[in-house]
């Protein structure tokens, strides 16, 4: 197979089984799913049937009803593909650890998808450790494997794109759909999942109303679809700019794994447009985005901030940590869009009813946090709080990376400034000198609330 360059052996034990087991965790899709195929392949090598699990945790950290609905939403297109592949599929709630065990002591062999964030890594490792089965972790979510690319966290993007770079093209073609050889299993016709929707309902969850994205894999080809037809002319030159709908919006698709960002660049490189468009694309979705995982892959932790941002920044925030602050507002008046600034306001409002900002806003949005934070961890804490409470795209290694940003982490110094030091500052005047916010600002002004 040409991707077992993507396949880590966790851990080897022999033992028998009556199925291989595939805990689909990170990848909520059929199509271009090199864990499912690794599954398949091990499936035909042993003579087994294949099933594949998915467990809704209600206790996942940090999720809420908006991001559990767009995940349930995205369920109904797994189940029904691989329903009509005739393999067997079942989705379970309860917590990862307790709801795997059955399935573990029933399997020859576990396969799931790799994981990039620090939390999730610990409680796999957990769970890992009390099982004595063979686990191998699949890497489908990026271009080139995590741990292909590099053995460390990457000081910026100039230092990871060459070592992205070099693998690129032989990872953009390695993806290989084999014909399933295993035996069948009965496919499961009981797979209740409106009953999972009816568990959502019951449970204890933070109440955030549903983003206006619908989860799942057939939604999110239609959203590349447009974005091809009407959008991608443009990209290079007008997707900062937050009057043009001119962003894919792919990225609460590409967080849940709903598609794959393999998939997207070969319907990008047939597509009409010039290479310019193409390669600016390729620069967000494969280099910017694979240095966020990058970060977190190689992070214990995302919690403290002197562990996270380079020593310059970390030096300099601390020399101005007395700095005054004009305004500093509490976490509710940031939540409520309770600040000085019709502008900020509107972007806040934006993260609250679209579930995501436009980039260009996005970064305006946490530097002003920053600002008007009573301290440098205040700031970090709210934002990521915020981010991802509202965002269908939070909790993603891309949220923490984007936060850091703010914070100087893969950037570099600037001109000394209050508050900032040498951190790059963003003001409300050279926003506006570039862009007329008054459409933006009345777009979601108060009235859509
Ligand atoms: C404060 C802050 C918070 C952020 N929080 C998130 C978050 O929670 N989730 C998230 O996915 N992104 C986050 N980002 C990064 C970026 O803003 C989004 O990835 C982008 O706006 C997603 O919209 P899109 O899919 O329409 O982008 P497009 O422009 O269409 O880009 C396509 C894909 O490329 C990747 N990409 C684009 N811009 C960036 C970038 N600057 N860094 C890394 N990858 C990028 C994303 O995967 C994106 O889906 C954050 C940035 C900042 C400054």
């Amino acid at each position: 197979m040409k991707f077992f360059k993507r396949v880590e052996t966790v851990q080897n034990f022999d033992k028998p089984g009556r199925y291989i087991l595939y805990w689909m965790q990170g990848a909520f899709r059929v199509r271009h799913n090199h864990s499912l195929e690794f599954a398949k392949y091990l499936c035909s090598k042993y003579n087994l049937p294949l099933k594949v699990l998915v467990i809704v945790d209600f206790s996942y950290p940090e999720a809420n009803f908006r991001s559990f609905k767009f995940f349930l939403e995205g369920l109904k297109d797994v189940v029904v593909e691989l329903t009509s592949k005739q393999i067997n599929i079942d989705i379970v709630a309860g917590r990862f650890k307790d709801a795997l065990k059955p399935y573990i002591d029933s399997a020859k062999i576990m396969v799931t998808d790799k994981s990039y964030l620090p939390a999730l890594k610990n409680i796999k490792k957990a769970v890992y450790a009390e099982s004595k089965i063979t686990v191998y972790e699949v890497d489908t979510n990026l271009v080139v494997p995590v741990s292909l690319v590099s053995q460390k966290r990457e000081y910026a993007a100039y230092t990871i794109r060459p070592k992205i770079l070099k693998h690129l093209e032989d990872c953009k073609n390695d993806f290989e759909e084999l014909t399933y050889k295993g035996a069948f299993l009965n496919p499961n016709i009981e797979i209740n999942l409106d009953k999972i929707e009816d568990e959502l309902l019951k449970q204890n969850l933070v109440f955030v109303s549903p983003a206006p994205y619908i989860g799942g894999y057939i939604e999110a080809k239609r959203i590349l679809e447009e974005f091809i037809s009407r959008k991608f002319k443009y990209y290079k030159d007008k997707r900062s700019d937050p009057n043009k709908d001119i962003e894919s919006n792919l990225s609460p698709y590409l967080h849940f794994g709903n598609i794959s960002p393999i998939e997207i660049l070969n319907e990008l490189k047939n597509a009409e447009g010039n290479s310019e468009n193409y390669y600016s694309f390729q620069e967000e979705l494969v280099v910017r985005r694979e240095l966020s995982f990058n970060f977190t892959y190689y992070s214990n932790d995302l919690t403290n901030l002197e562990n996270l941002l380079p020593s310059w920044a970390v030096k300099t925030l601390g020399d101005h940590k007395g700095d005054k602050r004009e305004y500093i507002y509490s976490l509710d008046e940031f939540e409520e869009a309770k600040t000085h600034d019709e502008i900020w306001n509107a972007a806040q409002r934006e993260l609250k009813n679209r579930g995501k900002i436009h980039n260009y806003m996005r970064m305006y949005w946490g530097k002003k946090i920053i600002e008007w934070s009573k301290t440098i961890d205040d700031a970090y804490k709210n934002m990521v709080y915020l981010n991802n409470k509202y965002a269908i795209d939070g909790r993603d290694p891309n949220s923490y990376v984007g936060i850091l940003w703010c914070f100087g982490l893969h950037d570099r110094a600037f001109k000394e400034r209050e508050i900032f030091g040498k951190v790059r500052w963003m003001s409300q005047k050279s926003l506006t000198k570039k862009f007329d916010l008054s459409e933006y600002v009345k777009k979601y002004g108060k009235a859509n609330f």
